[in-house]
């Protein structure tokens, strides 16, 4: 069968600039994908690379787009997808045409509330409490770290009984500084766990870490596709991983994969559009096993409303996710 393949690239600046490990990230570039079939059948697709991660980067997926042209086969788009990355997760999503229904057993799912970095998290808290979260994150390893621990007690005072509390390191330590931390999390139940506390690839000081100390860690960077999960599996990886599915590729693999140990898993968004929101969210929906919180709460990103996903709140319900209309994303962008 032969498909109807368009593409839109756009460019959208964050409504505030994102501070990430390689500096400053003021805008996202990225693409939509629309697929028909000789049916009338459309799907929609999103390719939302993070600059520095892996699964590939926008300009080869724009070259792989360009070899697959504008009529291909179904069979050149799904070999495509199952090659997995950004392009693979755009793909895949594309050839599953659009429905209004989210198919799953479950009415709402868990999410965790992004603290702000340095003492504003401590405002920042309240709010989010107030507003009936009770699974928070922080990223740490921006500042001093006794200042840091010490902001972190006040955190933690400040959570009632049954919160959680998910510390993000993006890598950043090395093992003293993540000896030191874990050291310190010890005898802080408080804390979920530790996210990517050092470097992605090296796997023996993670698993040493892991083995040392009581408290979960999480691995991010370490497991951006199929093959990095696989491996980490294979070595017996205790902890969480936190799955970003716009990075991975095509979304059923990722419920195949990953579906069976979805209580060690964390679904969290790659600060896609509402295009790739839609299925990124579908997908928790349907992994009957998740446990953990969300890692979506990251909307509003944009300035244009009808790009952003589902409103960062305590709990996301499957009808905001089944109200987001990839036909009509299609349409905001410009060509
Ligand atoms: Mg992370």
């Amino acid at each position: 069968m032969r498909l109807s393949l368009n593409h839109k690239p756009y460019r959208l600046p964050f409504r505030q600039p994102m501070r990430t490990a390689h500096g400053v990230w003021a805008e996202r570039e990225g693409m939509v994908v629309r697929v028909e079939d000789e049916h009338g059948r459309v799907g929609f697709g999103e390719i939302a690379p993070i600059p520095g991660w892996g699964g590939g980067t926008l300009a080869e997926a724009t070259e792989a787009l360009a070899r697959l042209g504008r009529q291909p086969s179904w069979d050149e788009v799904s070999t495509m997808a199952s090659q997995g990355g950004v392009l693979g997760f755009a793909l895949g999503s594309a050839l599953e045409a659009s429905t209004e229904d989210v198919a799953s057993e479950r009415e709402y799912l868990a999410v965790a509330a992004l603290l702000p970095a340095g003492r504003s998290a401590l405002a920042g808290v309240e709010t989010k409490l107030e507003l009936g979260f009770r699974t928070f994150k922080w990223k740490v390893g921006v500042d001093d770290e006794r200042a840091e621990q010490g902001l972190l007690d006040e955190i933690m005072e400040r959570l009632p009984e049954g919160a959680r509390l998910r510390l993000d390191a993006n890598g950043g330590w090395d093992r003293r500084q993540a000896e030191r931390w874990l050291g310190f999390c010890a005898d802080r139940p408080m804390i979920e766990f530790v996210e990517q506390p050092t470097d992605p690839g090296n796997v023996d000081l993670l698993l040493g870490l892991v083995e040392d100390y009581p408290t979960t860690l999480a691995l991010d960077e370490s497991v951006v596709g199929r093959a990095d999960f696989e491996r980490w599996q294979g070595m017996g990886w205790p902890g969480v991983f936190v799955i970003k599915p716009a990075l991975w590729g095509d979304p059923q693999d990722v419920l195949d994969v990953v579906g069976p140990v979805a209580p060690q898993v964390v679904i969290s968004s790659a600060l896609e559009t509402a295009c790739g929101a839609r299925r990124v969210l579908e997908l928790a929906f349907a992994m009957p096993g998740l446990e953990r919180a969300l890692g979506t709460g990251v909307w509003p990103l944009f300035a244009p409303s009808r790009l952003n996903g589902p409103t960062a709140l305590p709990f996301l319900r499957k009808t905001e996710v089944e109200a987001i209309n990839a036909e009509e994303i299609w349409e905001a962008l410009e060509t």
